[in-house]
């Protein structure tokens, strides 16, 4: 493993390491008793986990290439953020049961929210956000708008639980953690929600690629990003002369990028927002963030199979528009009907041209498609490289499937289309 993905590997490891030991080391109690002494180290454990996971949930090109990309950041700030809410929940129980032998009354005023004043009844108002934002994240049916609004009192519980620190006179290390917090959640909603990290870009172009799905063509109206093929950007788009965008930011991957530095993407109607983005026009003002991702960088020159499950197919175009395979390639292309198949006339074409790639499409209905139908027997994947990309279902079926005809997880490489 080269020493650069080593280094990726540990990053977020040892910075979850340093958030939770720092503040530990910083405020680690003396001469006090093994309950009470670890009710605090709890407390400033929790403190340091919830600081990590508010870094993890930014969104910046620099930051999301040192930490292995942002699918990895937010599995682990999703992680984080759990731990941390257990040790915060262990943290005013093990304060009580410090006192229980000598007072149980005093053990019940340490808990109670009704006793001890504002100082623990923060304390208590912090937690509960805590639980109804973690309560939302497992909440998968809820819409995606909601979600991310109840995602948000996480951040707000977070900050009310450091004034809870302030409130019992507690200042160090707790007045640079409040700064780093407020930094992290200003920094993701002031530069990263609202678009000032992103470009501007104006609609050229909006064709029909299959039903529900169109392919958008934008032209830079400022300094263009840089993408390679595969990666995504996440986009906004606002309003035209009769279209009004959603103004929110949702990845879609480049499908294309032109010489003049025009960027495509494809985008399926799968929700409110995108079934909108399908009365697209020229004129539309949009915001370009980016790009994300490494799914096709740095491919082994070994056979490749490649796995794409509907609007999946995308990082997969990008790659051969942009010129021949350089390795024996087979294209899985999966979707539910005909009418459905976004590209299709174009990667025949493609695959016609280049004798490295052969192009299997396959119309599976609307049940989830039975890989044994179109997977390579087990003997004749070899040391096969797997690019797998669409919904995470199906994401999730063929890996099984391939695991179990041998191929180990170094050789499996997927993108989700879903971050949740
Ligand atoms: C790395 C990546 C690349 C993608 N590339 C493409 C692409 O090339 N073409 C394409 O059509 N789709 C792509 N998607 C999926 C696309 O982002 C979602 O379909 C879109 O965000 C749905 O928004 P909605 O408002 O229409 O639907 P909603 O009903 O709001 O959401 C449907 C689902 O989409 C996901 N989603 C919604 N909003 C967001 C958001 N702001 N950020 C992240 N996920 C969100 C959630 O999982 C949600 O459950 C990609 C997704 C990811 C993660």
């Amino acid at each position: 493993m080269p020493i650069l993905s080593i280094v990726r590997w540990l990053s977020i490891p040892l910075l979850v390491l340093a958030a939770t030991a720092g503040p530990v080391y910083w405020a680690f109690p003396e001469g006090l008793s093994a309950a009470r002494s670890l009710g605090i180290v709890l407390g400033w454990a929790g403190c340091g986990l919830l600081l990590a996971s508010l870094l993890l949930m930014l969104r910046e090109t620099w930051l999301s290439r040192w930490l292995g990309g942002l699918e990895r950041m937010y599995q682990w700030h999703h992680r984080v953020g759990m731990v941390a809410y257990v040790l915060l929940l262990a943290h005013p129980l093990a304060l009580a049961a410090d006192a229980w032998p000598d007072s149980p009354l005093l053990a019940w005023q340490t808990l109670s929210p009704f006793s001890l004043g504002w100082a623990v009844r923060l304390g208590w108002l912090s937690l509960l956000l805590l639980m109804l934002g973690l309560a939302a994240t497992f909440a998968t049916r809820l819409s995606y708008r909601l979600w991310r609004w109840l995602h948000v009192s996480l951040g707000i519980g977070v900050l009310l639980g450091l004034w809870h620190l302030l409130q019992l006179g507690i200042e160090e290390p707790v007045l640079p953690i409040l700064a780093l917090a407020s930094l992290f959640l200003g920094w993701r909603l002031i530069r990263e929600d609202s678009g000032l990290a992103a470009r501007p870009y104006l609609v050229q172009m909006a064709a029909p690629v299959a039903d529900g799905t169109v392919e958008i063509s934008l032209k830079p109206l400022a300094e263009p990003i840089a993408a390679a093929a595969g990666q995504f950007v996440l986009v906004a788009f606002f309003a035209g002369p009769t279209f009004r965008g959603c103004g929110e930011f949702h990845p879609f991957t480049v499908s294309s990028m032109g010489a003049d530095r025009t960027i495509r993407v494809g985008v399926k109607a799968l929700g409110d927002c995108t079934r909108r983005i399908q009365a697209i026009e020229p004129g539309v003002l949009a915001r370009v963030h980016g790009a994300f991702g490494t799914f096709l960088a740095d491919r082994p020159a070994a056979a490749q199979l490649w796995l794409a499950g509907g609007i999946g197919i995308t990082p997969f175009l990008a790659l051969l528009r942009a010129g021949p395979v350089s390795q024996p390639t087979t294209l899985v292309y999966l979707y539910r009907a005909e009418g459905d198949a976004a590209f299709l006339p174009e990667l025949r074409e493609l695959a016609e041209r280049d004798p490295q790639l052969s192009l299997q499409a396959l119309a599976t209905g609307n049940e989830p498609p039975n890989p044994d139908s179109f997977l390579p027997a087990p003997g004749q994947l070899g040391d096969s490289e797997c690019y797998l990309c669409g919904p995470p279902g199906m994401v999730a079926t063929l890996r099984q499937a391939l695991r179990t005809r041998g191929i180990t997880p170094r050789h499996i490489h997927f993108e989700n289309f879903g971050f949740r």
